[in-house]
């Protein structure tokens, strides 16, 4: 079908509020590693992954090889049973935890399922259904996890499953109050203290727990510093809080320097969830952590359908063993530290880059006008990145933040080639040449 015919067709049958990339949409048809084709045959370098769910690629021989055999014997059965792969899979995710002690896992089908379930057990655990995120934080799209989402872009609804907090975190972005804090060790200590402010004054002080992106996401790359995240661990401590680590996007080696991507901050949280990448674009999520707390909501019934599911978990068991076997961690922290030094120098040259962020191969660039955020610099951004065949993402509370976030299999040439692009791209809105 026709990519006008196909969009014509799309627009008829699925909701308005679904909006797609590009005054002309894409249809990727075919993947291989780092680079996809669409139904035009034009073939673009993929710097966006899928919302930063591919980490080995596409059309990995080894995990299609893993997902045709299972579909070929079995390719559901209900998770009543048991499932090989599904018990393989939480032993690895469990031997490659920063979290100490007895662990369990709970599969489960996304990221909103994941996060969902965590505060299922952390609410069941604690006794209490309050629960601290962040502002700018985007944790799914279920009415749990709308409700400690802090965008309201995406919260069509004031209610919420929980009693929601929402604390600040510490960028620059977030508040012209920060004007004041010349030191950003400074202001993550400061915002630190804001969750015990917030603990003290505006919840019963019996929180359940506390829910943090490592590096918010949709929210545009913002790394939340060491500084802060182990102050704020100690905070929570004293209050017996437990501490969630939303590694939807963070995890499996994307940060470069790390696994996980909580443990540059040296923070051990009580648990993890996780999706996009568990499943290098299959559907499935998790969340791992003490035992004792998923274990709490015994006796009660729990399940999910598909969540563990044996398609699912004999491909996301392959991707894991591809991620580790072809150290692709190592590969996102020296393609990753060199794609941000290009991006660095972009800044440099570029009046319309107002800051350049992330870790390994989580990147982002903000585009700015006259020091405000400029959306419409993004749109004309990522069309210009298009024509040159780079795909990246958007995000950022003012739409302003351009992700770059490639599978983790991406070379230096390959960086290098997208720099060259970003270069003109940047070149080209300040011209204003696309600005729509
Ligand atoms: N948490 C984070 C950090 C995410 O980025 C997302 C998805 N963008 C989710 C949770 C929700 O995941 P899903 O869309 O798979 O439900």
């Amino acid at each position: 079908m026709r990519p006008d015919e196909l969009h014509e067709r799309h627009r008829a049958v699925l909701p308005a509020w679904l909006s797609l990339y590009y005054e002309k949409p894409i249809e990727l048809v075919r993947g291989e590693g780092f680079r996809v084709w669409d139904s035009e045959g034009n073939e673009y370098l993929d710097f966006f992954g899928g919302i930063v769910t591919t980490i080995s690629g596409h059309a990995v021989p080894e995990i299609v090889e893993a997902v045709k055999e299972q579909a070929q014997r079995i390719l559901h059965s209900s998770t009543l049973y048991l499932i090989e792969s599904q018990v393989r899979l939480a032993e690895k995710l469990i031997s490659l935890s920063p979290i100490s002690g007895e662990q369990k896992v709970f599969f489960v089908g996304s990221g909103s399922e994941a996060n969902e379930a965590a505060l299922l057990f952390a609410t069941q655990y604690r006794g209490s259904s309050e629960v601290i995120a962040l502002r700018g934080s985007y944790h799914g799209g279920s009415f749990g996890t709308m409700g400690i989402t802090g965008q309201s872009s995406w919260r069509p609804t004031p209610r919420t499953a929980l009693d929601v907090s929402y604390a600040l975190p510490p960028h620059r972005s977030y508040s012209p109050l920060y004007a004041r804090y010349d030191d950003p060790e400074e202001l993550a200590r400061a915002c630190a203290e804001d969750v015990r402010s917030l603990i003290q004054t505006s919840t019963t002080g019996r929180v359940a727990a506390f829910i943090a992106e490592p590096i918010q996401g949709v929210g545009g790359f913002i790394e939340l510093p060491p500084a802060y995240l182990s102050r704020v661990k100690e905070i929570l401590d004293e209050h017996g809080v437990l501490f969630v680590s939303d590694e939807v996007q963070t995890a499996f080696g994307r940060t470069g320097s790390h696994f996980w991507g909580i443990e540059h901050s040296g923070v051990e949280p009580d648990l993890i969830t996780m999706a996009k990448g568990l499943g290098n674009g299959l559907a499935i999520g998790a969340v791992m952590g003490r035992a004792e707390i998923i274990d709490a909501l015994s006796p009660k019934l729990h399940i999910s359908t598909f969540g563990g599911n044996p398609i699912s978990t004999a491909g996301a068991l392959a991707n894991l063993e591809y991620i580790l076997e072809n150290d692709l961690q190592k590969n996102a922290d020296e393609v990753g530290g060199y794609l941000k030094e290009r991006l660095l120098a972009l800044a440099r040259e570029h009046r319309c880059v107002g800051e350049v962020r992330g870790r390994g191969l989580m990147l982002a660039i903000e585009l700015v006008r006259d020091g405000a955020p400029d959306p419409r610099a993004a749109t004309a951004f990522m069309e210009a990145c298009r024509e040159r065949g780079v795909l990246v993402g958007k995000g950022g509370l003012a739409g302003n933040a351009i992700r770059i976030s490639p599978p983790l299999t991406v070379t230096r040439e390959a960086a290098g080639e997208a720099a060259r692009v970003f270069d003109e791209a940047l070149s080209s809105v300040e011209a204003g040449e696309r600005v729509v």
